[in-house]
């Protein structure tokens, strides 16, 4: 803080000196000016009134573009001018902005990623128009006096304030300069702010440079006006040049597409929001109500009208429409459009008919991708791509209509092009010890496309390895992108995620391929479920979902089938309770070491037995690990694929691992409404023996002194592909460092203090696992099997990472943040591990033991 401060004076200082060098030199200027002057008074009659400028004589070399905003551009300079007319004065219009072309160094500002859709207002305030974005949180009910106060401690925000430049009182018409408007970051905030903690090194845009920001196209229509602006940040000299993706450091483009947009005047129906099904939302406040639940949250929905409103199923006035845009792979494009039609399916039962239309993008096509009036399936092959797919839409915040969509797919994400040795080790080691639990998390993005493509190379390993190969690949191929394309167009048509979806189904049902045929494999194509791959490999059916699931079909119907009253939604909405609607999203998912509650909720798993599940995914990539040497081992080629496989199977063990863990503590949560059929309670601790049976096959299968071997000679051959000199370096593979990683992932969600806590908390409301049980337990399962003897190099790791996280419980940064009965077993734990090791076995495990006594001694010297 003393620093800034400090900085800040001196900058003071240097403007200071600046501004007097300067004023001195103004006085000097304006003297001499003064003395012109008089000279020329005494020669000459007074010069005429300065006649003000018409608009035409200001727009004299400049080309027209006339829609919603006529644009005026100076076919010299390139300029830019805007008109605004009379009765666009205090009406209210939508700004939306994506980037058209950008780079992942700057953030997320990538090809097509949306920021978001304002509602502003046009304001003439003396001689100037001002944009100002209007607060769109509240909801003030028009007959309640009240909102006469309506905007009390809210603040819009003026973006813009412009001189007149010309006006046509006749016709109404004022005319602005708009450089600022377009060409700074009036309309929204492109480049990223560093945020405090970040690397000195780590890479950074330059400053706008105005000189080199350009417009490079104006597509103007009656209803909305579009610019694509190049934005260029410079900067003299650079630290760190970025990645390849970048031509130059010193000077970056951004290309982003802004959209003013004329408010949709139509009759669109709002709905609101409701927990049991999952839609996305602007959130809005309502002010009047004396409810304690304030909620009037839009669901994001399109504007489906039917043609006949009468007929039980018709055509809509105006379908949903998708391109598949021209730079898609011709193979693919059956596939893709098929499976964006499996949608309609939905629709029928909420009562129209073909809702959704797919269309191919002419190779002569004269519009863009980007035009927000297409929504367009858009292929990539981008630098280092950060989805596989991303569904994307903007809305009217005024209603929650939306108003365009696109689909973005990355092509590397249906190669096996992926950098496994990045993904472990990016898997966070100290998670839940270092960070902070809110932080902000934006539910929009989808990394579907990464966890798929994780689970497709797992499949493609498992058929790789068996008979049919070609066959079993060519199928998980087509399902999987059928599955991505119906998830990221369920994104488009408002869904968000149903991460509780792979509920569904039993182990038994998955395995049974003339069961599963033609299904979605979960009661949602919303879900991050992994793929359906048969340990037995003559039980291989279906690889992923081919047909929307029921939970799709009933969301679609809450969101868009025309009620005739909200009797009959409300008697929709209590099918809520039906196993097939299941619902859980992202802010109840239990990816994260302790943050949610429910084990059914989550990602990468599969079937109503999931710990069954899991046990059964680690097995099969036990059983392919023992023969993935000659599997893999190709003729003429490096082993750089062998490397790939190998994390890609332990991986398969440590995810596997986290989902088993999630139930122990877990409390299986009920969203169903108070006297809704079919309720059961809010809060159901999961049973002592699913807990037990968690912690059984955590001990067998993760934390077990064997848990990780593998022929012994597969570690020779995990070797990398050299590459000029940006190679990894050094290129060995950090074999005990990964087995840690997946132990540890797994103890930090198990010594979570939130985890902890509910344990304890739970034990309340019928949990029957006693924390005090469950802490012997994993304390008998990291040491009991071989503290007496010799204790092998995986084990003596996973010894000491959990005795130091013991430890931190009492002493770390964090332990204020765990309860005092999670702190007492922690300390009788750490007694007991002092206790048991002794100076037995051989002498790396002698010393080994040694160092847990001493660790534990100076924490027990500390908490004395
Ligand atoms: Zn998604």
């Amino acid at each position: 803080m003393k620093k800034i401060k400090l900085h800040v004076a001196r900058y003071i200082c240097v403007v200071l000196a600046l501004f007097t060098f300067l004023s001195f030199q103004n006085i000097e200027a304006q003297n001499k000016k003064k003395k012109n002057k008089k000279d020329a008074a005494t020669e000459a009659p007074a010069p005429p009134v300065k006649k003000e400028k018409t608009i035409a004589e200001l727009v004299k070399t400049s080309r027209k573009i006339d829609g919603l905003f006529p644009i005026y551009q100076d076919t010299i300079t390139g300029s830019l001018q805007m008109i605004v007319s009379k009765n666009q004065i205090d009406k209210e219009f939508i700004y939306f902005s994506q980037i058209a072309d950008g780079v992942l160094d700057a953030g997320r500002v990538i090809r097509g990623s949306y920021m978001g859709s304002e509602v502003f207002k046009i304001e003439k305030y003396f001689d100037k128009i001002e944009f100002v974005i209007q607060n769109t949180s509240f909801y003030f009910d028009p007959e309640n006096p009240l909102s006469k106060s309506k905007d009390a401690n809210i603040s819009n925000g003026n973006i813009a304030s412009i001189t007149i430049a010309a006006q046509d009182k006749a016709k109404g018409l004022y005319l602005i300069k708009a450089d600022d408007l377009f060409l700074a970051e009036t309309l929204a905030q492109i480049k990223r702010p560093s945020s405090p903690g970040e690397s000195p090194t780590s890479f950074k845009l330059g400053n706008l440079n105005k000189d080199k920001t350009k417009i490079n196209a104006i597509n103007n229509y009656a209803e909305n006006t579009n610019l694509e602006v190049e934005y260029v940040y410079s900067s003299p000299s650079i630290l760190n040049k970025g990645s390849n993706a970048i031509a130059d450091g010193r000077n970056v483009s951004i290309k982003v597409f802004h959209s003013l947009i004329a408010m949709p005047n139509n009759d669109y129906e709002e709905r609101f929001d409701d927990p049991r099904v999952g839609y996305f939302t602007t959130q809005v406040d309502d002010k009047t109500t004396t409810n304690s639940i304030p909620y009037r949250d839009l669901i994001h929905r399109w504007n489906l009208i039917k043609k006949d409103p009468n007929a039980a199923i018709s055509e809509p006035v105006e379908p949903i429409t998708w391109w598949i845009e021209n730079s898609t792979p011709l193979e693919w494009r059956e596939t893709i459009a098929n499976a964006v039609l499996q949608w309609n399916v939905a629709f029928e039962k909420a009562g129209f008919k073909n809702a959704l239309v797919v269309k191919i993008q002419p190779d002569d096509a004269t519009w863009d991708a980007g035009d927000l009036r297409y929504n367009v399936l858009r292929w990539t092959s981008s630098p280092e791509p950060p989805f596989g797919g991303y569904g994307p839409s903007f809305v009217n915040p005024k209603t929650g209509q939306i108003l365009g969509a696109d689909i973005m797919l990355e092509f590397a994400h249906f190669t096996n092009r992926v950098f496994y040795d990045k993904i472990y080790s990016l898997a966070s080691l100290d998670a839940p010890f270092e960070t902070s639990e809110n932080k902000q998390t934006d539910y929009t993005y989808c990394s579907l496309g990464h966890q798929l493509q994780e689970e497709v190379m797992f499949a493609n390993a498992t058929a790789m390895a068996s008979a049919n190969s070609d066959y079993q690949m060519e199928r998980i191929k087509k399902e999987s992108m059928t599955a991505l394309i119906m998830h990221e167009v369920g994104h488009t048509l408002g869904l968000n995620h149903n991460m509780k979806a792979s509920q569904l189904y039993s182990p038994e049902q998955l395995n049974d391929a003339s069961f599963i045929e033609g299904k979605c494999l979960t009661a949602s194509v919303m879900d991050y479920a992994a793929l359906n791959v048969t340990r037995d490999r003559s039980k291989q059916g279906q690889y992923d979902d081919v047909a929307v699931g029921p939970y799709d079909i009933w969301a679609i119907q809450l969101g868009y089938k025309p009620f005739a009253s909200e009797s009959e939604h409300q008697a929709l909405l209590s099918e809520s309770t039906k196993p097939e609607h299941i619902f859980g999203n992202d802010a109840d998912d239990m990816r994260t070491p302790g943050k949610a509650i429910d084990p059914r909720v989550n990602v990468s798993d599969q079937s109503n037995d999931q710990i069954a599940w899991s046990i059964d995914r680690i097995e099969l990539s036990n059983d392919l690990m023992k023969t993935v040497k000659t599997k893999f081992r190709k003729q003429g080629e490096s082993y750089q694929e062998l490397r790939r496989v190998y994390y890609l199977l332990s991986g398969q063990k440590g995810s596997a691992a986290n989902t088993i863990s999630r139930f122990i503590g877990g409390v299986y949560v009920d969203r169903a409404m108070a006297g809704q059929t079919g309720e059961t309670q809010p809060y159901t601790p999961v049973s002592l023996k699913d807990q037990k049976r968690a912690m059984g096959a955590l001990s067998k299968y993760i934390f077990a002194p064997d848990a990780f071997d593998v022929p012994n000679d597969l570690f020779n051959y995990l070797a990398m592909q050299r590459r000029g000199f940006n190679f990894r370096t050094p290129e060995d593979p950090k074999i005990h460092n990964q087995v840690l990683t997946y132990q540890k992932n797994v103890l930090n969600h198990l010594l979570h203090y939130n985890t902890l806590q509910r344990i304890s908390d739970s034990e309340l409301y019928g949990n029957a696992y006693k924390l005090s049980a469950f802490m012997t337990d994993l304390n008998n399962a990291i040491f009991k099997a071989d503290i007496n003897g010799t204790v092998n190099s995986f084990r003596q790791n996973l010894q000491l990472e959990y005795t130091n996280m013991l430890t931190a419980m009492l002493t770390g940064k964090l332990s204020s943040s765990y309860s005092n009965t999670a702190k007492s077993m922690a300390l009788y734990n750490l007694k007991n591990i002092r206790t048991m090791a002794n100076a037995t076995g051989d002498i790396a495990s002698i010393a080994h033991k040694l160092h847990l006594r001493t660790l534990i001694d100076n924490v027990l010297e500390e908490v004395k």
